[in-house]
């Protein structure tokens, strides 16, 4: 958590400070209400969380009688953590870790556009699956950036796990399936599969991310589409969502580079929009920096 402070330092001095500033002050008058609405504008919440939170807020500081800075943080504070709270369809499930027994691998597909931190949080996953005494074979799906593989086998050789690779350039489905096939074979408790991210067309994803799930399907379940975010880039991760989660069921969305961006707030949005969980966050490049996404730290840390 003291981590997550720092690192969403760079969002808190742009929403904490600011909202706190204007709610703190009494009682507001319309230009003070417009800005606290600017101010979750920019902080990328989006206008329809956006106009939930002013009119919560409106509500509750009137009835409540806010007088001080303290307790305006405290109306704000469960504000935000109910809007990042909808009501998904589908419970927030743990992510799969595998049985530890091994019968049948947990199975996770990691999408995303490149750059997005696709890769790096693939290795991520699996340190923190290693560390917690699970067996991991890493699937190098992304064929088509060059990098990828041997990237991935550098975090697979830091962390202790097997990769299964194909040629450069091949088919993405196949390495997937190979790996999902070694997985079962060596008996590990999970296969993380990192696929490739190209977003040219969106016949094209579904051709490509479409049939890596479809082809791992024939022989295991897929427990897991991870869609990784990138919160640097506010408004495109959202048009991202909305393009990967109409090929794929995607279950989870890993928001990347938390620590760099005062745009946290797309959270709140892909959430609301996509119903989909934020399930991880990327607070920096090294292997420890993924935490699980909990909505009263996030807040907290967005505050200060
Ligand atoms: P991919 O193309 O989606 O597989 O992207 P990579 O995994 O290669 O990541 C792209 C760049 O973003 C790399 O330089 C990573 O180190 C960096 N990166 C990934 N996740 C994070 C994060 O959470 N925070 C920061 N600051 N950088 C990250």
């Amino acid at each position: 958590l003291e981590k997550l402070r720092g690192r969403l330092s760079r969002s808190r001095s742009s929403l904490g400070q600011g909202l706190l500033g204007l709610l703190g002050a009494g009682d507001l008058d319309e230009d003070s209400w417009t800005d606290v609405e600017d101010t979750l504008l920019l902080a990328d919440l989006g206008a329809a969380t956006t106009a939930d939170v002013v009119a919560k807020l409106r509500a509750e500081l009137s009835t409540r009688g806010v007088r001080t800075a303290e307790q305006a943080r405290a109306v704000l504070r469960s504000v935000l953590v109910e809007a990042l709270r909808p009501d998904f369809d589908r419970a927030v499930r743990a992510l799969p870790h595998g049985d530890g027994e091994a019968k049948q691998p947990a199975v996770v597909l990691v999408a995303g556009v490149n750059g997005t931190g696709k890769t790096t949080t693939t290795g991520k996953l699996a340190r923190v699956l290693v560390a917690d005494g699970r067996s991991v074979v890493l699937g190098a799906a992304d064929t088509f950036r060059a990098a990828a593989a041997d990237q991935l086998q550098t975090w697979a050789d830091r962390v202790g796990a097997r990769v299964v690779r194909g040629k450069e350039g091949g088919d993405p489905a196949a390495v997937a399936f190979d790996a999902v096939k070694t997985g079962r074979a060596d008996g590990v408790d999970a296969v993380l599969v990192d696929t490739a991210g190209r977003l040219h067309t969106k016949v094209g994803l579904m051709d490509e991310l479409g049939k890596v799930k479809r082809v791992v399907e024939k022989q295991a379940e897929v427990d897991e589409v991870l869609l990784v975010l990138d919160a640097t880039t506010g408004q495109n991760g959202l048009t991202q969502a909305r393009v990967f989660s109409e090929v794929v069921e995607v279950t989870g969305i890993v928001l990347t580079k938390l620590d760099g961006t005062a745009k946290g707030g797309i959270v709140f949005q892909v959430q609301r929009e996509l119903g989909v969980p934020v399930k991880l966050v990327g607070l920096g490049e090294g292997p420890d920096d993924l935490a699980p996404f909990e909505p009263e730290a996030f807040v907290d840390a967005l505050l200060g």
